[in-house]
């Protein structure tokens, strides 16, 4: 009936508008992150914190890996698992993930030219820029500003990235180690790659993700699976480096594995240049 027929068109109507209300919400909400990301390039609001790997046989700094962060005004530090998807969907990711490699060869030439002991600097690429055609040129010219400029840089892409392609992934990987660069394949053990595969690509080393670091000591299982992956690596003639190591005892199990290299709490926190620099490359005093 007419009466029923009107009471439930208004119910809907109104829950229409209320849904309404709230998507238009949330599109008003991203849309000023959106812009916000937009405007942070130019207000230099992104910066890259350090986070050193080390020798599990010497003790020794190996090399660092940058880490971005957005420093949003009234906001403060953002961690990138906040934004990078953002800028994945809309593009921005190509201007930021070449500032990140821009300040990151900026600031290890800086450091350099200092006479400091910096180590190669790994950064982490998006698959859209593995996967964008002027990715090659593009290092190509971040790294032709200087002769040292090649060898002390470090890719870190996932396996994801060069599964949906793997012939052009291959190719590109190719392209930039040959002009010195290396190639880290970065949260190893949470994709799908065969081993053949792996095999094949242009790699230098292997980052065994947190999480299997985080499970390692708390059944024979997760130790097994840890030791095999290190086996796997060395097979491979890669070096390989554990991520997350927050405890002193998964560090002694991952030397007694013959680990090369550990990255996590335990030695240090990302920090700024700044603090990386007075922390981990000014020379000892009298040494
Ligand atoms: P990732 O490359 O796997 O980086 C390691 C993450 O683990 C970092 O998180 C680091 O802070 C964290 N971590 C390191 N040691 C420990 C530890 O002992 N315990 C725990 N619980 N965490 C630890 P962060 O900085 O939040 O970065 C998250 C992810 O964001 C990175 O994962 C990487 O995939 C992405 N990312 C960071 N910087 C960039 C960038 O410049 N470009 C792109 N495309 N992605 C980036
Ligand atoms: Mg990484
Ligand atoms: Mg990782
Ligand atoms: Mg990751």
């Amino acid at each position: 009936n007419a009466e029923a027929a009107l009471k439930n068109a208004k119910a809907s109507g109104n829950r229409y508008m209320f849904y309404q209300a709230s998507m238009n919400e949330s599109v008003a909400v991203r849309l000023t992150l959106e812009n916000q990301l937009r405007l942070a390039l130019e207000n230099d609001e992104f910066v890259l914190h350090y986070q050193p790997k080390v020798s599990l046989a010497t003790g020794q700094m190996t090399g660092a890996e940058a880490l971005i962060r957005w420093n949003r005004p009234q906001v403060g530090l953002v961690p990138p698992g906040q934004f990078i998807p953002v800028l994945e969907e809309t593009g921005l990711i190509h201007h930021v993930g070449r500032w990140a490699l821009q300040q990151a060869i900026a600031d290890y030439l800086r450091w350099k030219r200092a006479g400091l002991p910096v180590q190669p600097i790994a950064v982490n690429v998006s698959s859209l820029q593995l996967r964008s055609p002027g990715f090659i040129a593009e290092i190509q010219q971040l790294v032709g500003i200087d002769p040292a400029a090649a060898s002390g840089l470090q890719l870190e892409i996932t396996e994801s990235m060069v599964m949906q392609d793997i012939r052009q992934g291959i190719s590109t990987l190719q392209a930039i180690r040959e002009m010195g660069v290396t190639v880290a394949l970065d949260d190893f053990g949470t994709g799908f790659s065969s081993l053949s595969y792996l095999s094949k690509l242009p790699l230098n080393m292997l980052k065994i993700d947190r999480s299997f670091i985080n499970d390692m000591s708390d059944t024979p299982e997760g130790m097994s699976l840890v030791s095999s992956m290190i086996t796997l690596a060395h097979t491979l003639k890669l070096k390989v480096v554990a991520e997350g190591v927050e405890t002193e005892e998964q560090a002694r199990f991952l030397r007694l594995l013959r680990c090369d290299e550990m990255q996590g709490y335990l030695y240090s926190k990302p920090v700024p240049g700044d603090v990386f620099e007075s922390r981990f490359l000014a020379q000892p005093v009298g040494g």
